[in-house]
């Protein structure tokens, strides 16, 4: 099976596992895991911050994150294809007591003109204040894109004086393929959250970083929410390991993925821009071709290929380091000629 759903289904490797074995560990709880610690210390530098707190998710991540931002009974803006709202199962409003409101743009990309008319001051009791704004990048529904307004909605939220959450899931891939440093976007953020389980490989885990202040009231959280753990040095060390080894690799998803992104452009002329696939994600709208995304899906397994859907129209597929280039050709070919 060519398992193109997700960047998540990578397994460890040998040194991944040789690093996740020989880690020392300690009681996190209590702050004693030492690997534990080298990570958050090594991703919060990385990421030009004070502080980090190595989380199970990159939903707690963001629930930690938002939260931290926004207390209950406020709101915090977002795209309508956002992560945080679309798919964390409403926990910002079940467990945080946050409400969003949302912008729509293609490519999940920041829309200025529309987050202005969303802001929302104190107005006295009547409406729902904003406290923040939550930004993903790159944008996972949105086909892996890259914010092109990243550093001007920072600009005029540092004006305004609210602060941006900064949903970094796979920030290593906008960063490889746009040349600006992790730390370039992340400082902009007052919170912000990376994922080590997506294209990084790990087989766990995601890091919130801020200031050290909001990372110890995060860790409080953490706790609250039942998710202290014990030696999870040996989890932390993929997540080291994983950062050392496997950010710049990101290219090579890139390029498969843009094959991908032209051998089904081909195929199905119109249903993806072969140059819109900016990283690791192809979304592609099949609705010209006549054909339903569950067939497609379906057929494919059939034939050895596991992909994913977005919605009614739109397949979505995602190379990572267990897809070798000659897997995504293979991959793209059979979704190609059903297409056809
Ligand atoms: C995967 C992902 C997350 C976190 O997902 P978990 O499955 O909870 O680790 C958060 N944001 C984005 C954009 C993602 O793609």
């Amino acid at each position: 099976m060519i398992d193109l759903r997700s960047d998540t289904v990578t397994k460890p490797s040998a040194g991944m596992l040789a690093a996740m074995t020989s880690a020392p560990v300690g009681d996190d709880v209590y702050g004693e895991d030492p690997t534990v610690t080298e990570l958050e210390n090594e991703i919060a530098a990385l990421l030009g911050h004070e502080a980090g707190l190595f989380t199970v998710t990159g939903s707690l991540a963001n629930i930690l994150g938002v939260r931290a931002l926004a207390a209950p009974g406020t709101e915090v803006l977002c795209e309508a294809s956002a992560h945080i709202a679309r798919a964390e199962l409403g926990a910002h409003a079940a467990i945080s007591g946050i409400t969003t409101r949302t912008w729509s743009a293609p490519g999940g990309q920041i829309d200025l003109d529309q987050i202005r008319g969303l802001i929302a001051p104190d107005l006295g009791p009547y409406f729902v204040t904003t406290s923040a704004v939550s930004v993903e990048n790159t944008h996972n529904f949105g086909g892996g894109t890259i914010q092109t307004s990243y550093d001007a909605l920072a600009d005029e939220l540092d004006t305004i004086g609210l602060p941006l959450h900064l949903d970094g899931a796979r920030l290593w891939n906008a960063s490889v393929a746009s040349g600006v440093p992790l730390s370039a976007y992340a400082s902009r953020a007052a919170a912000a959250s990376v994922c080590l389980s997506k294209g990084l490989g790990a087989p766990v885990g995601s890091v919130l970083v801020g200031s050290a202040e909001l990372i110890k009231e995060a860790r409080v959280w953490r706790k609250r929410l039942g998710a202290g753990w014990r030696q999870a040095g040996v989890l932390a060390a993929a997540g080291l390991y994983a950062v050392r080894n496997n950010v710049e690799r990101l290219a090579e998803d890139h390029a498969h993925a843009q094959q991908i992104a032209e051998l089904l452009a081909d195929a199905a002329p119109g249903s993806v821009k072969p140059d819109q696939v900016e990283t690791n994600i192809v979304v592609a709208d099949i609705v010209t071709t006549g054909k339903s995304v569950a067939e497609v899906i379906e057929t494919a397994k059939t034939q050895g290929v596991l992909i994913g859907g977005v919605d009614a129209t739109q397949l979505r597929l995602v190379t990572h380091l267990d897809a070798s280039a000659s897997d995504c050709r293979k991959a793209a070919e059979t979704i190609a000629r059903l297409l056809q």
